[in-house]
């Protein structure tokens, strides 16, 4: 037998969800795919929504290289832009779409020697601080871009800090702020993420972004009728058991000791494999569909759970996460976010289905 860790990806969820995304946004819908589509394959999740998306999203010109080479010809939007001005010509070559954050990247296209005319989404910062120009500054290198020759397309977008909070007014003033700097420039517009798609309906534009609810994530506390399905199971097995009797102390740094007969298995899951280290006794795991717990320390390529009272032996099935047990629970118990587990699963076996 292999090693049984596995991560299942369950392509139709995944259309169901992008489906989704397109139904509340009402627009257009990227399908956000960078860093190898969180975690799930970009290439395997871009062929499998190939027919219905409207475009993609990346971070980086490798990313939407590998797509281009893996035969996808929708458009591709690179949501950082280019790094570098050697860039541009694969840009053209590759016929992808840039956005553009800063006045640097103003310059650079128009100082081009390229032919190309470009696909530019043109990013505002309009409250988040990260990536973005001024509002001030928008409309003037919207001019600029405009007179400069190079461009064929122009999008106006912005990103929101706070999509998944429903109770602040950080997106609504983001969203002002961008409708006032983007009055009478007669752009097409791209504000939404995930949080924002199923959040803030009147905050859509033309194209939506879509990215962790593709993939079965939240983004946001909102109580849909029709909710993103999860997308990836991340199942392994319980490889031994042994029963100790109370006041035994399980795995590193002896984090857990019984206090009464317990049953213990082992699962062939661990940090490497990109599940949080950091995660205390009593996450939960699905045992066959039983919830449990993990016990002691995750360590490298294993982790410890209670099986005590449960029907299960050498061989049983744990859900990790998946249907049945969301993986921004076990983010919660990690302090982090569901973006992250997705992103860090590696060393697993991946199983497309559907
Ligand atoms: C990653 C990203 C998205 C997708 O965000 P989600 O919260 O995963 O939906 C959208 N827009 C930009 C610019 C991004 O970088």
């Amino acid at each position: 037998m292999s090693r049984p860790l596995t991560a299942t990806i369950d392509l139709a969820a995944l259309r169901h969800n992008y489906l989704l995304a397109k139904r509340l946004h009402g627009g257009k819908v990227l399908a956000i795919v960078k860093a190898n589509a969180y975690g799930h394959g970009a290439v395997r999740c871009a062929q499998a929504l190939a027919d219905i998306a409207d475009g993609f999203g990346v971070a980086a010109i490798e990313e939407a290289i590998q797509l281009r080479e893996a035969g996808i010809v929708q458009p591709i939007l690179l949501l950082e832009g280019w790094f570098e001005a050697s860039e541009l010509a694969q840009i053209a070559r590759y016929d992808l779409w840039t956005a553009l954050h800063s006045l640097w990247q103003v310059d650079e296209l128009a100082a081009s020697p390229l032919e190309h005319r470009f696909t530019v989404w043109a990013k505002m910062d309009s409250g988040m601080h990260r990536l973005g120009l001024h509002p001030d500054d928008f409309r003037t290198a919207v001019e600029r871009l405009r007179a400069s020759g190079k461009v064929r397309d122009l999008v106006a977008m912005s990103h929101f800090a706070r999509a998944d909070e429903l109770d602040s007014d950080a997106t609504p003033k983001q969203i002002a702020r961008f409708e006032a700097a983007t009055a009478g420039l007669n752009l097409p517009t791209s504000l939404s993420n995930s949080g924002g798609i199923l959040a803030w309906s009147h905050a859509h534009g033309d194209w939506g972004r879509a990215g962790i609810m593709l993939y079965g994530g939240a983004g946001t506390d909102r109580v849909l009728p029709d909710w993103p399905q999860p997308v990836m199971q991340l199942d392994s097995k319980v490889i031994s058991v042994r029963d100790l009797p109370a006041g035994e102390a399980i795995g590193y740094g002896a984090r857990f000791v019984t206090d009464a007969p317990t049953r213990v298995g082992v699962v062939a899951c661990g940090y490497a494999d990109g599940y949080p280290r950091v995660v205390p006794t009593g996450t939960p795991v699905l045992v066959n569909g039983q919830r449990s717990r993990i016990i002691g320390r995750v360590s490298m390529d294993m982790m410890t759970i209670d099986l005590t009272g449960l029907d299960a032996d050498i061989g049983t099935p744990v859900r990790l996460w998946g249907d049945g047990l969301p993986a921004s629970e076990i983010a919660a118990a990690a302090g982090t976010i569901d973006y992250e587990l997705f992103c860090n699963v590696k060393r697993a076996r991946f199983d497309y289905q559907g």
